[in-house]
């Protein structure tokens, strides 16, 4: 088999740790599978090089982002180094790669770059001649400038992940300091329980709400790849039960179930735009500001005044959003003249999540009777497919988790 692991930053977090995953590729290695591993910056590295360039520089213009981008990518360096430097100490041929030298190619978003290509022929190609590759996570190289661009922060997910589609790896496995994928955080309850299998569909939406085990992008690129991707604890002996897998829909999940997991997100921002006067196309100058600040909206609510003539406008955002939030709305102001801006971070957005939704009725019913019955109140709401999300007071957030993990009855296992 072909195998891609990557390790994050907790499980190369010191010298003890990376000779500890050197075991975990060792031990892939004796069951004669060819492995790529992908490593993280040693933790809290990459948090101390964004904390220097912010001493140094708090513009973030795209000629500052590049060099962000160089000073952040050298993080992943180190450990790639490092891990090939054991691994040829205990005995194999071992060879470390930066990102540039494969190339990994991105697109001109410097500190939030997208991945545009990967040469897996020189991969494998190498691989014939070495054991075990270990490739920096986090970075690629931006091509027309020649300039090492990074992937948003827990990029090194997705850099696994679209190596392992590179090279059609049989399976990527993403140890982390948590041995699975759980019903909710268990940190809120302690009768969170590991899932197996979850699929991709649900991975995404319990990434994009919230749940911080796979950098959300991975998950699309998996998706979009078919890739088999494993999450496992690098601190935890890895037998066939271990961790949860990310699944296909239509794959056997022997575990019927009508919700799948429950998040909690802290860092949204909630902005309404209080009486303005009504015209087609105003919503298309308010998100076409927010666009072009590359502000990311989640839930969007419009509500028009009994009379037809005002109307307020709400969404949701990060937290880390909102100086371009705000840059965004006083360009348009004069246009959209609303009354009021109101800006609101005391919220949590709790989300329910699962694909048994699709085929099941009076799930928004049992919710919001849940929550009711302790007479927390919702702000906004908003539905997909697999997911219904309501925004609530965030002295709330903890509470809301636990009563709806029990009412949807999530400590459970069910079996077909
Ligand atoms: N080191 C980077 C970060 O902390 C990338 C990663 O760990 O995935 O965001
Ligand atoms: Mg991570």
């Amino acid at each position: 088999m072909l195998i891609v692991q990557k390790f994050g930053g907790t499980s190369v977090g010191d010298i003890a740790r990376i000779k500890n995953v050197a075991l975990k590729v060792k031990a892939e290695l004796d069951k004669k599978n060819k492995v790529i591993v992908v490593v993280s910056a040693m933790s809290g590295v990459t948090n101390q090089l964004v904390d220097y360039c912010n001493q140094v520089s708090q513009l973030m213009t795209n000629e500052n982002l590049a060099e962000y981008d160089s000073i952040v990518a050298t993080g992943e360096q180190v450990t790639s180094g490092l891990l090939a430097l054991e691994l040829q100490s205990i005995g194999y041929k071992a060879r470390s790669f930066a990102g540039w030298q494969i190339p990994i190619k991105t697109d001109n978003t410097p500190s939030k770059a997208k991945i545009e290509d990967i040469d897996g022929e020189f991969l494998l190609k190498i691989l014939e001649e070495f054991d075990v590759i270990v490739v920096a996570g986090f970075q690629g190289i931006e091509p027309e400038s020649n300039r090492i661009a990074t992937l948003g922060r827990g990029g090194s997910d997705t850099s696994a992940v679209a190596i392992a589609a590179s090279v059609k790896a049989d399976l990527c496995d993403i140890y982390t300091d948590v041995n699975g994928v759980y019903t909710t955080d268990p940190r809120i309850t302690d009768k969170a329980r590991r899932l197996r299998k979850v699929t991709y569909e649900e991975m995404l939406e319990m990434a994009y709400s919230g749940s911080k085990v796979l950098q959300t992008r991975s998950v699309s690129t998996a998706m979009a790849n078919n890739v088999r991707v494993r999450v496992l604890s690098s601190f935890e002996e890895v037998t066939p039960d271990s961790g949860t897998i990310l699944v296909n829909n239509n794959e056997e999940i022997m575990e019927r179930r009508v919700i799948t997991g429950i998040s909690c997100a802290k860092n949204e921002v909630h902005v309404t735009l209080e009486q303005m006067p009504d015209h087609p196309g105003l919503s298309a100058i308010i998100f076409g500001a927010l666009a072009e600040k590359e502000v990311n909206v989640d839930m969007i609510v419009q509500n028009i005044s009994s009379d037809g003539k005002f109307v307020d406008i709400t969404f949701t955002t990060g937290k880390d959003e909102i100086e371009r939030v705000k840059q965004a709305i006083e360009s348009i102001k004069s246009q959209v003249n609303y009354n009021k801006l109101k800006i609101d971070d005391n919220i949590a957005k709790i989300s329910v999540i699962g694909v048994g939704m699709i085929s099941n009725v009076g799930i928004a019913h049992t919710m919001f009777k849940t929550l009711a019955s302790k007479g927390i109140n919702l702000l906004l709401i908003s539905t997909s497919e697999i997911k219904i999300s309501v925004l609530i007071p965030k002295e709330y957030g903890e509470l809301a988790v636990r009563i709806l993990h029990d009412a949807f009855e999530l400590e459970k296992r069910r079996v077909a």
